[in-house]
């Protein structure tokens, strides 16, 4: 049951993303920050429970807790999933670990699920996001509305009303993965505004793979300005190097007028690519504003699957497209279905996929991973007034971790999730030693 809580005061947060990373007293009221004030050190104050020592019933009743020097951060923004795919995999497999193998297979096997499975598949994973701290998720859908517009349909359903089941915990935006075929223009056409006029947020699409990717990307720009919606297109997710739709897609985003409204996710080939066309592609990107995502757990897990002994990783170039001054987050993508077999919808966990993946693993390198999960896919997704700051709503995690590293270091079970006004979420883990062990050491020495 969610807790209401809408006032309160939390005392010795770590809040590693603020400036100097210390210790912070916070102020909530009506569910809004109303002060953020940094300590001079640790607090100690009897009027301040403790925030591990109340569980889920007893947290609104709590109006001052301490968080112990605990890390809390702004509610994660997961900015590019599949949940309507999600938990799929006992039923769809992936012998050869391929995109091309798990989009087929899928394919196959959608007709046969009902609106209603879809719909508990995105309720199961939306709310696990939520319990490891998302507040914000943006997922994809499926819709080949050219094999059958009941199944394209039936998604759609299936998603906005999971969307309304889960509203009380975590928000949710959706942008249909429209594939574009000539012959097939004027179904497509129909099909996609009918959604947007039932409550999608914006324009999908993968047009690397289908018959006329420039076509493609046409259509996806004339279906955003038709409806003034933002555009996030799958990009290149090939180990192919000469495959680069990012091109034109900049080119559509710079006569459209659609900087800050268009993002690219995965951009693999670009990792494949010659360093100099790549740096091209990265400045073009950032001139245009389009934002990128990367999708490190599916890219590695999909990619280089042809390669024998250097083996393409798939994962895109995170530091240099930052470097260039391209906006990039992180994202969980596929959760346990044939395009990836593992993941948990935590953010955490993609973050140090990232941190693995990207060589972003220094002091220094940690504080950008942190913001790749948080402000910047917040600001990709249009989430309004986010963050930890006087006159934003209260959206935020605290961790069981004291420091920035110790949150990839752990990737800590304990978790306390408010969001919308109250607590929705605590989760934590205990260990239960046969007996007592002394030589466990009860803190880090
Ligand atoms: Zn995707």
């Amino acid at each position: 049951m969610p807790v209401p809580s809408a006032d309160m005061e939390l005392l010795n947060a770590r809040l590693p993303l603020a400036d100097g990373g210390g210790l912070f007293r916070l102020t909530v009221r009506d569910g809004v920050w109303v002060a953020v004030e940094p300590q001079a050190g640790p607090v100690e104050s009897p009027d301040h429970v403790p925030i591990a020592a109340l569980g889920i019933d007893r947290l609104g009743a709590a109006p001052r807790l301490d968080l112990e020097g605990r890390v809390l951060l702004p509610g994660f923004v997961d900015a590019h999933m599949h949940l309507d795919k999600a938990y799929s995999l006992p039923h769809v497999r992936n012998r050869s670990g391929t995109l091309l193998e798990a989009i087929a297979n899928y394919r196959a096997a959608a007709p046969a699920f009902a609106k209603e499975t879809i719909r508990d598949r995105i309720v199961m994973a939306a709310l696990r996001a939520a319990s490891y701290g998302s507040a914000t998720l943006r997922s994809h859908l499926d819709v080949p509305v050219h094999l059958g517009r009941d199944v394209a349909m039936r998604t759609i359903e299936a998603a906005l009303e999971a969307r309304e089941l889960v509203s009380g915990a975590v928000d949710i935006q959706y942008f249909p993965m429209y594939f574009y075929e000539p012959s097939a223009e004027r179904e497509l056409t129909e099909f996609a505004a009918e959604t947007l006029r039932m409550g999608v947020d914006g324009v999908g699409g993968a047009p690397h793979l289908t018959p006329d990717p420039a076509a493609g990307i046409g259509w996806a720009f004339r279906m955003a300005a038709a409806f003034d919606r933002p555009i996030d297109l799958h990009t290149d997710e090939s180990d192919d190097p000469a495959v680069k739709t990012i091109d034109i897609y900049c080119d559509y985003v710079r006569r459209s007028g659609y900087g800050g409204r268009a993002t690219a996710g995965h951009l693999c080939s670009l990792a494949a690519m010659d360093h100099r066309e790549a740096e091209r592609l990265m400045a073009k990107m950032a001139e245009a504003g389009v934002a990128a995502v990367t999708l490190p757990a599916v890219n590695l897990y999909l990619q280089g699957r042809g390669d024998r002994g250097n083996v393409r990783r798939g994962v895109t170039r995170v530091r240099e497209l930052a470097e260039a001054g391209v906006p990039v987050a992180a994202a969980s993508d596929n959760i346990q279905d044939p395009f990836h077999p593992f993941g948990r919808g935590d953010m955490l966990q993609i973050g140090l996929m990232t941190a693995y993946a990207a060589h972003m693993a220094g002091e220094e390198d940690i504080a950008e991973v942190l913001r790749m999960l948080t402000h910047i896919p917040a600001a990709i997704a249009g989430v309004p007034d986010y963050g930890i700051a006087p006159g934003n709503p209260a959206r935020f995690v605290a961790i069981d971790a004291h420091s920035a590293e110790e949150l990839f270091q752990e990737l800590p079970a304990g978790r306390w999730v408010y969001n919308k006004s109250r607590w929705t979420c605590v989760s934590e883990w205990t260990r239960q030693w046969a007996d007592s062990a002394p030589f466990v050491p009860a803190s880090r020495p």
